[in-house]
């Protein structure tokens, strides 16, 4: 572990499982029984607002209801005492790794606790219904959507994700299945930069050939575990 100071993180729907929130699987391409195209594409919004709006709505009462476990209190600990760079970006849509404390936190998929504006552009705090169509707080219309990345639609801040992993000594990625690009992708920009690559997961991912090391388990006993090992 010499000579490594800046880390980049990807967390997926791994790191969350174990806080009871589920999200989009792979496998069978659904989502708490919706299918993704019925719910997480802007045509779908287009074609049945009333069903998305309502499907998010019980997201965020879902993620309000969710308790940050021990892998998101690892890596607030790592984020607290690391004193080099560190960036955790999270697929997630949760706010369990803030609410374990980590600051370092950027949401590439977006966030189920935040309403998106889309006749003025502005992003809200949001913990309530958006089903009821309530106005913009800050220009009145009733005109705000989920504020999340749907399919078809662009990852937030690449420019920041792909600069982080160009500097990064050792990327890590955690609970993700490594299907779904571009975040797929991000483990051989790391590696095409120099940076060791970690692969902390349930079970074997289609992405593990490209790590340079595989440690399988439980999230919230693994990283614990890593993140004792990197702070010694
Ligand atoms: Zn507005």
């Amino acid at each position: 572990m010499t000579a490594i100071r800046n880390i980049v993180i990807l967390t997926g729907a791994g790191i969350s499982a174990e806080s009871g929130l589920r999200t989009f699987r792979a496998e069978d391409g659904l989502w708490e029984d919706h299918r993704v195209e019925d719910v997480a594409t802007p045509h779908a919004f287009r074609r049945d607002p009333e069903l998305v709006q309502r499907f998010y709505d019980l997201r965020r009462e879902n993620v309000l209801a969710a308790q940050p476990n021990p892998a998101h209190q690892a890596l607030a600990r790592l984020d607290r005492e690391w004193p080099g760079e560190l960036l955790i970006v999270t697929q997630n849509i949760d706010d369990l790794h803030e609410r374990a404390g980590a600051q370092r936190v950027l949401h590439m998929h977006g966030e189920a606790l935040s309403a998106w504006c889309t006749a003025c552009d502005a992003r809200h705090h949001w913990t309530g219904t958006l089903l009821d169509s309530p106005p913009c707080p800050a220009c009145g219309a009733a005109a705000l959507r989920p504020d999340i990345v749907w399919f078809g639609e662009m990852p937030y801040e690449m420019e920041r994700i792909f600069a982080a992993l160009a500097r990064a000594d050792l990327f890590v990625s955690i609970g993700t299945s490594g299907a779904v690009y571009p975040a797929a992708g991000f483990v051989q920009q790391a590696a095409g930069h120099g940076a060791r690559t970690l692969e902390l997961n349930l079970e074997r991912s289609l992405g593990s050939s490209m790590f340079d090391e595989t440690r399988l388990g439980p999230a919230s006993e693994i990283v614990p575990a890593w993140v004792e090992e990197v702070l010694r």
